[in-house]
């Protein structure tokens, strides 16, 4: 049996850990009309899972799924024990005016901005993927080189974030007529402890007397948890419909400027590109990224192979391996770089 083979028997399924905010002693931001962010919160989330669940290759983990207090590390920590595939976070939103909408956040790396020139500078910040967990085990909230190391690393899942954010924000907008505040960048901890695409939902405003009515109806959270949980569809049907179009585009693909690269590991460290340093793995690369060099293996025109790849890479212990791609030899969003090739 080929290490593909053997990998392919072992697919897992795509993990979903579903955060409902705030729990128990935290009931989350104050309103005057009554409204409990904790159990509208709860609610929907639950009702997210429900409908997730439905579909086959789907798991669902709820970090809580009854009125308990959870703290935000032990959020982060459920999903990264469960190496899940998706991160999300279930919020009200709550402002001393009257503004209303949804708006969904992906990390953002503007506030640390400072930080994280500093920490690049110092760059003692050593991720390889594999020793991910060693690494999560010394991390220092007040650790500037603690939270840049995180950065780094989720900002490899940006494009995918932003990708399930614009859908969730897409799908409030088009089929709920909600009002749009946009996907947005901010520095949320709990997304900078996530080592997968993480965003965090804020699905209205319960300061705003009829976006709370709405919000703790129970049409209100049916809606809404609808148009999250089919945001999450799509986008799961996008990483595993892309493939199979791929396949079927390929023999046809003339575009062969664009390629893809799977990214195994990276690190502070220059590592000479020797197999016996890479698992076994040979047609290795290098590229550096400010002050960290990404190690890649393999080179393809076709996704599908690229697939099979990193497969294999995950087969050898690289876990977290992902897919790249490059057009004119510049890394650009693996979404744009399908999207060209099976246009
Ligand atoms: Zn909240």
């Amino acid at each position: 049996m080929s290490v593909y083979a053997q990998s392919k028997n072992n697919t897992k399924p795509f993990i979903v850990v579903l955060d409902a905010g705030h729990g128990g002693k935290d009931p989350g931001r104050p309103t005057s009309y009554g409204y409990k962010e904790k159990d509208i919160v709860l609610d929907i989330t639950l009702m997210v899972g429900k409908n997730l669940e439905d579909n086959e290759g789907i798991e669902v983990i709820y970090t809580r799924d009854s009125d308990v207090f959870l703290e935000l590390r032990e959020r982060a920590s459920i999903a990264n024990k469960a190496d899940a595939d998706l991160f999300v976070s279930i919020h009200c939103n709550a402002h001393n005016s009257q503004a209303h909408g949804t708006e969904t956040f992906v990390l953002g790396l503007h506030r640390n901005e400072s930080n994280f020139r500093i920490a690049k500078q110092e760059n003692e910040v050593i991720f390889l993927e594999e020793d991910y967990e060693a690494n999560y085990e010394g991390f220092d909230p007040s650790s500037a080189e603690s939270i840049i190391g995180l950065t780094l690393l989720q900002e490899d899942y940006l494009d995918q974030s932003i990708l399930l954010a614009s859908k969730i924000q897409k799908n409030f907008t088009e089929n709920l007529k909600r009002k749009n505040r946009g996907v947005k960048q901010a520095g949320f901890w709990v997304l900078h402890n996530t080592y997968m695409p993480s965003v965090l939902v804020e699905t209205g405003f319960i300061t705003n007397k009829k976006e709370g009515d709405y919000l703790n109806s129970s049409k209100g959270k049916t809606e809404i948890s609808k148009s999250i949980s089919e945001a999450i569809l799509s986008y799961f049907l996008s990483l595993n419909g892309v493939s199979v179009n791929n396949i079927k585009s390929e023999e046809k693909n003339l575009n062969n400027e664009i390629k893809f690269k799977v990214q195994i590991a990276a690190s502070s460290k220059k590592i000479r590109l020797k197999s016996h340093n890479f698992k076994g793995l040979s047609s290795l690369s290098r590229e550096k990224y400010g002050k960290i060099y990404r190690y890649l293996y393999g080179e393809t025109k076709n996704y599908s192979s690229a697939l099979k790849m990193q497969e294999e890479a995950v087969f050898l212990g690289y876990k977290d391996s992902f897919i790249v791609a490059y057009e004119k030899n510049e890394r650009i969003p693996i979404e744009k770089a399908l999207k060209t090739k099976t246009k």
